[in-house]
This record gives structure tokens, sequence and C-alpha cells, in this order.
């Protein structure tokens, strides 16, 4: 197929993460035409995770890389087409779905966001100015950077806990910043933390600034219960303090108080054919293995949708 030239398919889904990369396994191999756009390389934030130690089955652990790969290979094996490209808009015509990245069309019965979410930001001063110069929102990429040197980890949930624990593999030591007086994390990841001597905790802690000259040197930070400031050293600050929905795409879509689109049961949005799968979906628990549980959905929601369209 000639770039330009309208592209049409049954299943088309938006995002290469757990989400969608099980959705076009699921459609294709449920006899739909299915293609998948991703912007980068498969895999989303699993690309992210130096082991991916809890998804059912994989034991020991993978790598979120091999791990993607796997998922787009199985994909493929079984008929989903993938293309390179960012969507930059999306638009429905009568019952046609029509998805452009500027260069080339698609069109499609149904279509699923798989859209993830991206990382959270403090916007605290030094945070933009010392990005890449210490400041960071990945471990895995950055953490080798940082070998022997004392790293701060902000946060309290599941990504904090779980990217401090690898950075004390590196780092001589790793201070982990909470706002509160107790990790958000499952039990069994806050435990890991908790139980490693190369991790402090820092609880009833604010982020207030990062300074230092020309590199991180240094985070400001504030007792949230005796007001006391504290200048507390440090070569980095690894900020895991979130996820924001990326619904640009989506501005026309029903979604919840924090921005998350809400769907039903089969991943269905408020608007028919459009269906919403993974972090970016309204819901409690976000784990691969309940994006991946989405996608399966959404391709099963997608079959039935299309087949009663006649
Ligand atoms: P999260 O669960 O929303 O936790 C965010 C943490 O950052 C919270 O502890 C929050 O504090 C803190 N925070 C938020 N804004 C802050 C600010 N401005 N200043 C200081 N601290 C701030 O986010 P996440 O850890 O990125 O996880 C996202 C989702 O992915 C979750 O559903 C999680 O379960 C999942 N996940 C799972 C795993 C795993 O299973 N191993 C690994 C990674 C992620 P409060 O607690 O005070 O609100």
């Amino acid at each position: 197929m000639s770039s330009g030239e309208k592209k049409f398919f049954d299943f088309l889904i938006i995002g290469g993460g757990a989400a969608g990369l099980t959705a076009a396994q699921y459609g294709a191999r449920a006899g739909l035409k299915t293609a998948l756009v991703e912007s980068a390389f498969s895999g989303g934030q699993a690309l992210l995770i130096n082991d991916l130690e809890n998804y059912p089955g994989l034991f020991p652990a993978v790598s979120g890389a091999d791990f993607a790969a796997g998922m787009e290979k199985q994909a493929k094996a079984f008929g989903a087409v993938f293309f390179t490209g960012t969507v930059a808009s999306i638009d429905k015509k009568g019952n046609i779905f029509s998805v452009s990245t500027g260069t080339e069309t698609f069109e499609s019965k149904a279509l699923l966001l798989a859209t993830g979410a991206s990382h959270r930001k403090l916007n605290i001063p030094g945070e933009a100015e010392f990005s890449g110069r210490g400041v960071s929102y990945c471990a895995t990429c950055d953490g080798p950077f940082f070998r022997n040197k004392v790293v701060t980890v902000i946060g309290g949930g599941d990504a904090a806990c779980d990217e401090a624990r690898f950075l004390s593999g590196m780092a001589s030591h790793v201070y982990l910043v909470h706002r509160r007086d107790e990790l958000r994390a499952q039990a069994g990841v806050a435990k890991k933390v908790i139980d490693n001597p190369k991790i402090t905790l820092l609880l009833n802690q604010k982020p207030l600034e990062i300074n230092g000259s020309g590199k991180v040197e240094t985070i400001l930070l504030k007792n949230t219960v005796t007001g006391e400031q504290t200048v507390h050293k440090t070569d980095a600050v690894f900020i895991f303090v979130g996820m924001t929905p990326q619904t640009s795409l989506a501005e026309f879509i029903k979604k919840d108080n924090a921005g998350y689109i809400i769907t039903d049961e089969n991943m269905q949005t408020s608007v028919p054919g459009l269906f919403c799968a993974g972090d970016v979906r309204a819901k409690p628990f976000r784990q691969i293995v309940t994006a991946a549980a989405d996608g399966a959905y959404a391709a099963f929601g997608a079959e039935n949708y299309i087949r009663n369209l006649g």
C-alpha cells in the first residue's frame, strides 16, 4: 500500500502497549482485519521495566522489552499489521472511523484507543531545568549513570517502590521521599523497599525545589508535619508521582473526574464502536496484566460490535 492511500480495516488500534498489543492479537485471531498504529516502539510503559516479575506465567522475570517484542511477534503471527505514525486526529462519519497521522489516513469499523498515560510532573523549581542532568522519570534508562552515587526517588506508589529497588542495585544509597507517613504501594512491593538496607525512607516530606550548579546537587524538602525544611544532598532525583491519561485524541468521550476514559465492561466508550483499553481507561488497578485483559475484552467487544453492524 502506498503512502497517502486510505487503508481500510475492521479493527484499528492506536497505541502499542500491553493493551493494544493484546487487542491486536485477539482481533486478528478472531478473523478481524486488524491494524495497530504506534508512534514509536511497541511496549509502552513495559519498555521501562527491567524485571517484569508479576506477569502470570512469566517466571523467572523477563525484561519488559523482551515481553513487548514477544507480544508484537505473536500479534503479527496471527495477521495483525503494524504502522509507525503519530495519530493527529480521529473522526467518525456514519459507522466508519477515520484516523489521520497527517501523512496517512486509516479507516475502520471499530477503533480502539490504547494510548496509555504519561509521567506526572512535580512542577517544582529546578525540575525542568535539571531534566536530563539528574532529574529523570526512567530508572532503567538513567539509573546506570548514577552507579555508586546517591539517588533520591520521589513518590510512594508501586512505581516509586519498584524503581527505588531497581536503583538500589547500582546506586551507593537510595532515599525514597514520600509526602505521607505510609506508602501507597501494594504491601508486597512496599515490604521489599522497607526491608532493603540500601533504601532509606524519608516520610512526611514534600519536595519543594531541586538545586545544583549545572547538575543536581540537592533537593529541598519540607516536613509536612513540623513544617521544617531540610536541604538533602543527592546526585539524582527520580520522579514517580503517578500518571496522566493521554486523552488528547478523545476530547469528545465521557471521562471520570481524573480525566480517565469511562467504558463498559467490553471496553466500549460513550461512542459506539470506539473502544478504550489499558492505563488511559478509568479503572481501579493499573497493571500490565489488567491492560492485557482490557485489550482482550476490547477485541471481543469490537468483534461483537462489527457483527451487529451487519
Ligand atoms: P500512583 O499509584 O498514583 O502513586 C503516585 C505516588 O506519588 C503516590 O504515593 C502519591 O502520593 C505521590 N504523589 C503524587 N503527586 C505528588 C506530588 N505532587 N508530590 C509528591 N508526591 C506525589 O502512581 P504509580 O506508582 O506511578 O503507579 C501508577 C499505576 O501503575 C498504579 O495503578 C500502580 O499500581 C501501577 N504500577 C504497578 C506496578 C507493579 O505492580 N509492580 C509497578 C508500577 C506501576 P499519595 O500516596 O500521598 O497520593
